[in-house]
């Protein structure tokens, strides 16, 4: 590990980084597979710039792994099987072996048949939801993803200053040859992993992100979170503000069906209301797999997107110095960089794993 630039950050290899975070699991009680996996995505999210959901989360599944809110060695169950689309119940299983198990399962309808919709519920915490468009994407599949936090009431819907939605994420994919174009975004102004980051000092939250009770907008993590330490866990329920959704009626809105086709149709439940004080969270996903092989438009959904793409990229950027891009596009340049570079972490971040670390007899 070495130093970058200013004294709170610290310059982590990524292979270094994600070894460590194999070990911490390990050590809790994963598998070495499900530990691996665990690591590799949630390394993934800081290779891709979203820091808010890398190894900053390690403290709190850890936490949440000793409460029983999530459970390590789970099979996601199969529900309702109709062929062209499948329920699955996630049993609050680690997010990220529940979603790969899910994602494997409408990759390989989808590619035998077309088309496929897999209704997730109860999915512990599944991070970057682009990961997932990713593996469909390199399979040759649009995937579309519904999700919600079910227990996690965070964000203000448009026009209030109380918390009702979760963070709810959307996501596509399509896989465009060279130019695959990943959408990936929480709609809420800002993901709460954003405010976790913001609060170990990492970067700061634009200045309108936060609504406290009172209808003013802030960027202090602790309208959120309530009082905390440096390296203390962050705990969602500790303020009395909200994260407001992003892009008015229109993103709000777009919260709201995040919750009702992740939450409610899966069965898995919304972001509330919370029937006493909050037991952890689950992720609901409604996700959709469409193979351009078998609709018989490939050829026309490469050569029309790419040309369509190439000419929305050359639009005059406003700012000469900051082109055009396509979603995916900075993720894409991060990943690049950050293997090349290292991770940087603040030193409240590396201080709470290296304290989780320390906790479970892992030496770092
Ligand atoms: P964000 O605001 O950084 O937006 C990311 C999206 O915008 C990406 O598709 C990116 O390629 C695109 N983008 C960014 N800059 C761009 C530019 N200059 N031009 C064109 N496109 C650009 O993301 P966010 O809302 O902070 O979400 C971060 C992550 O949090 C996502 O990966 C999301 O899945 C995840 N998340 C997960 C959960 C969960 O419960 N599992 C909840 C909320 C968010």
């Amino acid at each position: 590990m070495s130093t970058a630039g200013t004294s709170d950050i610290h310059l982590i290899a990524a292979d270094e980084l994600e070894s460590t975070v194999r070990e911490i699991f390990t050590a809790a009680g994963c598998s070495t597979d499900e530990a691996g996996l665990i690591a590799r995505e949630l390394l993934g999210a800081n290779l891709a710039g979203h820091d808010s959901h890398g190894v900053v989360r390690v403290p709190l599944y850890v936490d949440w792994m000793r409460q029983g809110y999530v459970l390590a060695g789970q099979e996601a169950q199969v529900v309702t099987d109709g062929g062209a689309f499948v329920v699955l119940d996630g049993n609050r299983g680690f997010g990220q072996t529940i979603a790969a198990q899910a994602v494997a399962l409408g990759v390989e309808r989808a590619q035998a048949s077309g088309s496929c919709i897999v209704a997730l519920r109860n999915a512990g915490h599944i991070g970057r939801v682009g990961a997932y468009a990713e593996t469909a994407l390199a399979a040759g599949l649009i995937s579309i993803h519904f999700v919600n936090v079910a227990g996690s009431p965070l964000v203000a819907p448009f026009g209030a200053v109380e918390r009702r939605f979760s963070t709810a994420p959307f996501a596509v994919g399509l896989p465009l040859p060279e130019r695959p174009v990943v959408l990936d975004f929480a709609t809420s102004l800002v993901a709460e992993g954003k405010v976790q980051v913001a609060s170990y000092g990492g970067r700061q939250l634009p200045a309108d992100a936060l609504i406290a009770p009172d209808g003013t907008t802030s960027s202090d993590p602790h309208v959120l979170y309530g009082d905390y330490g440096p390296t203390d866990l962050r705990q969602p329920g500790g303020g009395d503000g909200a994260i407001r959704a992003f892009g008015d009626h229109k993103g709000s809105g777009l919260a709201l069906m995040c919750e009702l086709l992740a939450g409610a149709f899966t069965g898995g439940g919304c972001a509330g209301p919370l029937d006493g004080p909050r037991k952890g969270i689950t992720n609901g996903a409604l996700s959709i797999y469409l193979s351009p092989a078998h609709f018989g438009t490939q050829a026309e959904f490469e050569r029309i997107a790419r040309e369509y793409l190439d000419w929305v990229l050359a639009a005059r950027p406003a700012d000469p110095a900051a082109p055009v891009l396509a979603p995916g596009e900075p993720e894409a340049a991060m990943r690049t960089a950050r293997l090349a570079e290292g991770v940087p972490l603040p030193a409240n971040t590396w201080g709470a794993i290296r304290r989780t670390a320390e906790a479970l007899g892992v030496t770092l």
